[in-house]
């Protein structure tokens, strides 16, 4: 069976070709079972039945320059989100904690804007140095574009990973968003990197791109190989520019999932925003591509709760990932 094949190519550290990309992504619903195996024995040999979960901590929000057009908090966003600076230490702190309470083992500090400001680099590094002190948990930052000497400085802090994501393939990118481009998302990446940063780079899906496109998304996370790739499926918030951009099923956000696994097969890879809006029932099922997710919702929407996260794993025969190497919870 031609989805096994796919395993086996994974397994053996083989890409697909494009046209088995093709067949992967339009798998038919009687076909779905045998995909979703394919990709759970990727998934298994690297990761067996754990599932790491992250908690995102949106510590800035909206009043962004910026005119990504999928995003809430965007300069051509009309959506009625809470904005606000960034917010003072002991929030950020609190953030930690919380997501320690949650069985998080990594905790997510996003920002919306260009990039960060001095003022606000400071203050988020002296944040992450408390929480490395007190709390005890991996640290993934979001902040926007960075030069060398901030990612640097995140480093110094104690930062573990920094995400920036390419968010859509290279040619479809302009359909997105003017005031930047691809380009500059990659050198920020190179420049954390640079830095001795992990790295964090997914996509949105689900935005008018081509199969073509997904395709070349999926290549792209496997040529720059980051620790972690997240997949976020569009989730149109009114107000917005795609406000009235629907097209996923969730057999298509499970298809995408196994593809990434199949091109990604050690990579962590987080069923991240849209997971409760496009997947509802079937939510279960990512998890045998996926082993990561997302606890008590996004940057601008609500999400699952940890207690109904932690049913979901276990009622799979799944177990919570109690820590990432190297991160042990100061008591
Ligand atoms: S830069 Fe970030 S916060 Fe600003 S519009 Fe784009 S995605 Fe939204």
């Amino acid at each position: 069976m031609k989805y096994l094949d796919f395993a086996e190519k994974a397994l053996r550290g083989e890409a697909l070709s494009r046209e088995e990309c093709r067949q992967a992504l339009a798998a038919p619903a009687g076909e779905l079972l045998g995909l979703l195996d394919a990709a759970y024995r990727v998934r298994k040999t690297y990761f067996s039945n754990r599932v790491m979960l992250h908690l995102i901590l949106n510590a800035k929000s909206g009043l962004c320059t910026e005119d990504c057009s999928y995003c809430s908090q965007s300069a051509v966003s009309a959506a009625p989100i809470d904005a606000y600076p960034l917010l003072d230490e002991e929030a950020m702190v609190e953030g930690a904690r919380q997501a320690r309470e949650s069985k998080a083992v990594r905790y997510c500090i996003v920002t919306s804007g260009q990039s960060p400001t001095p003022g606000e680099l400071d203050r988020l590094c002296r944040a992450v140095k408390r929480v490395k002190e007190t709390v005890g948990i991996s640290i993934c930052t979001s902040l926007g574009f960075l030069d060398d000497a901030a990612a640097r400085a995140l480093k110094d802090a104690g930062v573990n990973r920094y995400n920036h994501n390419f968010n859509a393939s290279r040619r479809f990118y302009s359909t997105i968003c003017t005031s930047h481009g691809y380009q500059d998302r990659v050198e920020t990446l190179r420049a954390a990197r640079r830095a001795g940063l992990e790295l964090c780079c997914g996509g949105i899906f689900g935005m008018g791109e081509t199969e073509d496109d997904i395709i070349d998304s999926c290549l792209a996370f496997r040529e720059l190989n980051p620790e972690s790739i997240p997949i976020n499926f569009f989730h149109p918030v009114p107000g917005t520019p795609l406000e009235k951009v629907e097209y996923l099923t969730p057999l298509k956000c499970l298809a995408i999932l196994s593809l990434v696994r199949f091109l990604n097969p050690a990579n962590e890879i987080r069923v991240a925003g849209g997971r409760e809006y496009h997947l509802r029932m079937l939510q279960p099922l990512a998890l045998y591509p996926a082993n990561s997710l997302f606890v008590s919702g996004y940057l601008t929407t609500p999400g699952q709760s940890p207690e109904e996260a932690w049913r979901m794993i276990t009622d799979l025969g799944f177990e919570v990932q109690q820590e990432v190497s190297g991160e042990i919870a100061v008591r």
